[in-house]
């Protein structure tokens, strides 16, 4: 039994090779034994069927499977025929999150924060789903002040979510001090950190950019050095990954989250250096 629960989030593919490339990515990390897989899901709907499709596929082949549902640009309508959809699946664990209006997608929809489908859910299915919502070490981009934002986070909580998520971060003190910050605020439910591989410099950079995480200068500069030369990279970024992992487990995290963006290699390395 691992002291330490494992849980990977994969992407629905688009293409029959990404498909096949998602098998084989799920039976090199199944030996690690995660508690579960969660799948992303486009907001606004556009990846719906492929979450679906994932999320049932991985069930089937005995992993608990968790799809990622974000209520920004949809109706309450659509809300619940997708939740009913997964409740008839059986499928009894799910993200919940705001998620980020595609470009050029008009409405906000019905509910406008990850609490409110928090709390929907709740009204609506009871105590069917386990929910996971999103936490921000480092804060949310569009947060007004930290506290706020941390408020916020405590506001989803108390809505009814049973564990969170961590944006991913490569400082490990942003976390402890969320954590501790979050406890003050009456939070007692897990916070699983969420870990970010490194494996492609330029692509790690747009998605920090993107999400507000930060990359540390060292980590930056280590990586924009090796250039072109992947297998430097890749190998730096365990080190890096592991050693920010192992600090974590050592302070008595409940669990890693790793964005595995589809592939297993790195995941699986740092896994094992840490006796996972
Ligand atoms: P919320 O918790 O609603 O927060 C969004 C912002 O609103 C924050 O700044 C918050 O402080 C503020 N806020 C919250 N409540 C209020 C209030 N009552 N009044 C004023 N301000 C408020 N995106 C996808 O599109 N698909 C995915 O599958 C996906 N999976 C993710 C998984 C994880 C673990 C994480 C960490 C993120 C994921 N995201 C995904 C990204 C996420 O959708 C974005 O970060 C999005 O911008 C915020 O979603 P949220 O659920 O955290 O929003």
């Amino acid at each position: 039994m691992n002291p330490i629960e494992l849980s990977f989030e994969f992407f629905p593919p688009k293409t029959q090779e990404g498909v096949e490339k998602l098998r084989a990515t799920r039976e090199q990390l199944l030996p690690l034994r995660p508690k579960f897989v969660s799948v992303t899901f486009g907001a606004g709907g556009s990846t719906q069927q492929g979450t679906l499709d994932t999320v049932i596929e991985m069930s089937k082949g005995g992993l608990e499977a968790a799809p990622h549902l974000s209520c920004i640009g949809s109706s309450k309508d659509d809300l619940r025929r997708i939740l009913t959809e997964y409740r008839s699946h059986g499928i009894r664990h799910i993200v919940a999150l705001r998620g980020d209006l595609p470009s050029g997608m008009g409405s906000v929809g019905e509910l406008r924060y990850a609490s409110e489908l928090v709390s929907f859910i709740r009204a609506e299915f009871g105590d069917w789903f386990h929910i996971e919502v999103a936490a921000y070490p480092e804060y949310h981009p569009q947060s007004r002040t930290p506290r706020h934002d941390l408020e916020n986070f405590a506001r989803k909580v108390k809505a009814g979510a049973d564990s969170a998520i961590t944006q991913y971060f490569f400082n490990a003190d942003a976390y402890f001090q969320f954590v501790d910050d979050a406890r003050k605020l009456g939070v007692d439910v897990p916070i699983v950190p969420g870990i970010m591989p490194i494996t492609n410099y330029s692509q790690l950079m747009r998605f920090s950019e993107m999400c507000g995480a930060e990359v540390p200068r060292w980590i930056a500069r280590r990586l924009e050095s090796f250039g072109d030369d992947r297998e430097s990279i890749r190998a730096f970024g365990i080190d890096v990954v592991t050693g920010l992992c192992q600090r974590l487990v050592d302070a008595g995290v409940p669990g890693l989250h790793f964005y595995t963006l589809n592939a297993a290699a790195s995941t699986k390395t740092i896994c094992e250096r840490l006796g996972l």
